[in-house]
């Protein structure tokens, strides 16, 4: 069937529980868009180290696939890298931190927020502010970073905060303020941008029951976190999160939050792990547009015909369970975290993924 609302009507109405022509969909490719610019050649480090060719990215990435969101996602070392840490960029994939900036407890005190105006802080910035003017009157755009303490991982290891959570508390706190404080910056940046994303994502990836209990989230999170997201809204953008862990918060997240989407992946072999239906009949899409749940991998090592099979499973879910449930459009069809970006991803199945939902997505009850 062919669309008959454009994907802004679409993404407002999903937003709010309105009925929709088809469920909107997004699968989270964001680096991997880059190969659809010109040649097809651009490498990581200059999609991630070039404004313009970051913005470019999203651009092609909209015309080849024709997506109902653009969400400015980088990498997640953005800011550990500016805070000092090394970052490994290879040609062609994720760039990782390799050498930690905080390697004893003294050096928890010493991170200092860095100069926005410079460093891949920068580039984000700027390369946000590029493609939200280009693709802000045809999707609606968010801005996406890191959240304190998955910014603190980042910079120190995870494997060290987590100790020192325990061991060093106080020092870690006040790593977590200079982590809010950055955020805030950007935050302040983004929305002063001339293309102000309409939405803005944070990374809360540790709200995860498989690492921290609620009292500890809270403690090590929430606290800077309700903040935050306050000053998202107060900036006049959407508060939005994307958690890819096997147990989220949920309750947390999207319950006391509030975000208008929550991006959120789904391990059918963990157990607890909550899947689409239970999400919904759980009553987490009430209020919040919850996105997913495609394992990203199938993107990598799927055909065409399995992942038009998965996704159409996918969408015969998520419409008994919002039936069930009395819900009109508060799922939107995509992957639990980033389509990798790596040259091996297949294209195609990032289109198979998007037209299967233009075909199959319609919702009746
Ligand atoms: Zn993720």
């Amino acid at each position: 069937m062919a669309d008959t609302m454009n994907h802004i009507e679409r993404d407002v109405a999903a937003l709010s529980n309105k009925p929709v022509d088809r469920l909107t969909t997004y699968p989270l490719a964001m680096g991997v868009c880059r190969r659809c610019v010109g040649d097809g050649k651009m490498t990581y480090r200059e999609w991630a180290s070039d404004p313009k060719k970051f913005a470019s990215g999203f651009v092609a990435g909209q015309k080849a696939f024709d997506f109902d969101f653009a969400i400015g996602l980088m990498d997640l070392s953005v800011m550990a890298g500016d805070l000092g840490a090394h970052v490994r960029m290879d040609e062609q994939n994720t760039p990782f931190v390799d050498k930690t900036v905080v390697n004893n407890p003294e050096d928890y005190e010493k991170l200092r927020v860095p100069d926005i105006r410079q460093g891949r802080s920068h580039v984000l910035l700027e390369g946000t502010s590029l493609f939200v003017q280009e693709l802000g009157s045809q999707v609606i755009t968010a801005a996406f970073l890191e959240g304190p303490l998955l910014a603190l991982t980042q910079s120190a290891s995870a494997e060290k905060v987590f100790m020192d959570m325990v061991n060093n508390r106080s020092a870690v706190h006040k790593a977590l303020q200079t982590m809010t404080d950055y955020d805030v910056e950007m935050v302040k940046a983004f929305a002063a941008l001339k293309g102000k994303p309409a939405g803005f994502v944070w990374d809360y990836l540790w709200g995860n029951y498989s690492c921290l209990g609620d009292q500890e989230y809270e403690e090590f999170e929430s606290q800077y976190a309700r903040k935050l997201n306050k000053l998202v809204a107060d900036n006049g953008m959407a508060m939005c999160i994307h958690n890819c862990a096997d147990l989220p918060h949920l309750d947390t997240q999207i319950t006391a939050f509030k975000p208008a989407i929550y991006s959120m992946a789904y391990y059918p072999l963990i157990p607890g792990s909550p899947s689409p239906k239970e999400t919904i009949a759980k009553g987490y899409a009430d209020n919040c547009l919850i996105g997913g749940q495609i394992d990203p991998q199938l993107f990598v090592r799927g055909s065409v015909e399995k992942m038009e099979a998965t996704t159409m499973k996918l969408i015969a879910e998520v419409k008994t369970a919002m039936c069930q449930r009395g819900l009109h459009s508060k799922y939107c069809i995509a992957s639990g975290c980033e389509v990798p970006p790596s040259v091996t991803t297949k294209l195609d199945n990032i289109k198979a993924c998007v037209d299967t939902v233009k075909k199959y997505g319609q919702i009746q009850c």
